[in-house]
């Protein structure tokens, strides 16, 4: 049975799957905050893993873009930050998920770009209010291919880089992360049920910064092949 909707309802949003014609649907974007110590602390904080938990925030899967894409400079900033970022895509539910079966409802892992306006994001910690409009707008979550688990088994260390205009900006390893995929998954997992189509993006390495119309991003992660952003 067809429904009636009153106007078109908007398509499911998914991403390529590499070396597949199936593609993979998307449900919510979970973004881990501060999760590399020195970019923590360029960003003005730091972070005590004895003390402290991970936090995250959302964005909309509508903000999705494919890697490869040219997309205008957004509205309402002057400050437009590149974050290069592991993603992690989730292939089976998982609820209160124990650190050493965490690995077992991941489909695979993507190279991603958490786009932000830092300006707005500022203002917004500056006032105690909420960060979505500096972390949740149209565009601001970029993806490249999905890689199977299945392909390139468990991904807990690599090389993860950005370069703007072929200058290298950010350049770190997975390894570094302070809540790495096993202890985030555990942990987001005991305040959402994890679905299948979710994304988490994991965190930024030091050296964000920002971009300009006319930039070209480009990053990777080793054996995830790359990901690229024009700014128009
Ligand atoms: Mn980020």
């Amino acid at each position: 049975m067809t429904v009636d909707f009153v106007f078109p309802a908007n398509p499911v949003v998914s991403v390529d799957i590499a070396h597949s014609e199936q593609r993979f649907p998307v449900n919510r974007i979970f973004c881990v905050g501060r999760n590399y110590l020195a970019h923590a602390i360029e960003m003005g904080s730091t972070v005590d893993k004895s003390n402290m938990e991970p936090f995250y925030f959302l964005k909309d899967n509508s903000a999705l873009v494919a890697s490869g894409t040219s997309i205008a400079y957004p509205p309402k900033t002057s400050n437009y930050h590149y974050e290069m970022e592991l993603v992690v895509a989730i292939g089976s539910a998982g609820f209160n998920v124990a650190e050493n079966a965490a690995d077992d409802i991941v489909f695979g892992y993507a190279c991603g770009l958490d786009m932000t306006r830092r300006d707005l994001q500022q203002k917004g910690k500056d006032g105690g209010k909420p960060w979505d409009l500096g972390k949740n707008f149209e565009q601001s979550a970029v993806i490249s291919s999905i890689v199977p688990k299945s392909e390139v088994g468990i991904v807990t260390e690599g090389a993860i880089e950005l370069r703007v205009n072929g200058e290298t900006k950010q350049s770190s390893d997975v390894n570094m992360m302070i809540w790495n995929v096993r202890e985030v998954i555990a942990h987001l997992s005991q305040f959402y049920h994890l679905q299948p189509g979710d994304l988490i993006y994991t965190g930024t390495p030091e050296g964000v910064g920002p971009v300009v119309p006319g930039d070209k991003i480009e990053g990777s992660i080793e054996k995830l092949g790359s990901i690229e952003l024009a700014i128009q």
